[in-house]
């Protein structure tokens, strides 16, 4: 079916896919995510690909504290509940999510384990599964497909650039291809996946990005989580930020928001986005703040859509018509 070139009804009266409207009237509620460590590392921290990991990482910005201190699954599940039930009272439903580091860069037996002292949590409804996209093996996409027939479970692939250039360059250890390999592979089995994508790393040019938002279209993808480039202390980007802080390419709000737009124009209407930026503590981050909460995200965006007069799918919809 070609889609009209119009803004498409089932955005419901937004210019975007939100994931949010999509949950509630899919899952019948909100899903709120507990964030969880299990202890994990990376392939490209532990010297199986490299060491010191992707040039902007550093799992610190983005666990919550309580992650460091507790490392029993149930309890951190727990403590993540009470918190989220005290900024969302509402909130009746809760998804672990493995987040920090590479979550399945294990033995098939370690996966089943975790997750399952994860899914054996009263108050847990499924999991979303963080990792790499040369993380998951065949073995590894057969399980989660036959565990996704008895609970929910949602896979997050980093694909953070779709230009080999720029992996290369953020010492990033696999190519676009590994990432296309990976979710084609997971979808083949049926699998819920969301794509991971970091705006503003070095060598990232508009040119690139719209080549990889042609590239993004033809994912097999669910969703999709746009962040912005932070940089976070203890990385290699904050070594060279750091050595010459006028010298480093940033991106401000407006060319942040226009990037995320120039791909969201070329996607298919059915992907839903489900971020459209983080948020880390300030005594991890050292590059500039946008001085932005992360719930100020959504209506700037939307009022740069509304500016722009344009919508997710309308360069798709615009060439499919021509
Ligand atoms: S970003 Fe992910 S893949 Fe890269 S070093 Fe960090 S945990 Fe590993």
């Amino acid at each position: 079916m070609i889609p009209s070139p119009v803004i498409p009804e089932a955005f419901g009266g937004r210019r975007y896919n939100v994931y949010n409207e999509w949950a509630k009237k899919h899952y019948g509620g909100r899903l709120q995510k507990i964030s969880v460590d299990a202890g994990f590392t990376c392939p490209n921290r532990d010297g199986t690909l490299g060491f010191g990991g992707c040039s902007f990482c550093n799992n610190e910005g983005f666990s919550p504290g309580y992650l460091r201190q507790e490392r029993d699954l149930g309890r951190q599940i727990d403590t993540g509940i009470e918190f989220v039930r005290r900024r969302y009272p509402r909130a009746r439903a809760f998804l672990a999510y493995f987040q920090s580091y590479s979550n399945t860069y294990a033995p098939l037996e370690r996966l089943e384990r975790v997750y399952g002292a994860a899914l054996a949590h009263p108050d847990i409804a499924g999991i979303v599964i963080g990792t790499r996209p040369d993380c998951l093996p065949d073995e590894t996409l057969d399980y989660l497909a036959d565990l996704s027939k008895r609970t929910l479970v949602e896979l997050e692939i980093g694909i953070e650039s779709c230009s080999d250039e720029v992996l290369a360059e953020c010492r990033r250890g696999h190519d676009f291809s590994c990432t296309r390999d990976a979710f084609h592979r997971a979808a083949q089995r049926g699998l819920f996946l969301t794509g991971h994508l970091l705006l503003g790393l070095p060598l990232e040019t508009r040119e690139s990005l719209l080549q990889g938002a042609r590239a993004l279209a033809a994912l097999p993808l669910d969703a999709l989580k746009f962040h912005q480039l932070q940089i976070i202390r203890h990385t290699r980007l904050a070594e060279c930020y750091l050595a010459a802080p006028g010298n480093f390419p940033l991106l401000d709000t407006e060319s942040y928001f226009d990037g995320v737009i120039d791909i969201l124009e070329w996607l298919p209407p059915d992907i839903k986005i489900q971020r459209l930026g983080s948020e880390v503590p300030p005594d991890v981050r050292v590059s500039p703040d946008w001085g932005m909460r992360l719930d100020g995200f959504p209506p700037r965006f939307e009022s740069r859509l509304l500016a722009r007069d344009t919508w997710q799918s309308r360069l798709r919809v615009a060439r499919q018509k021509g």
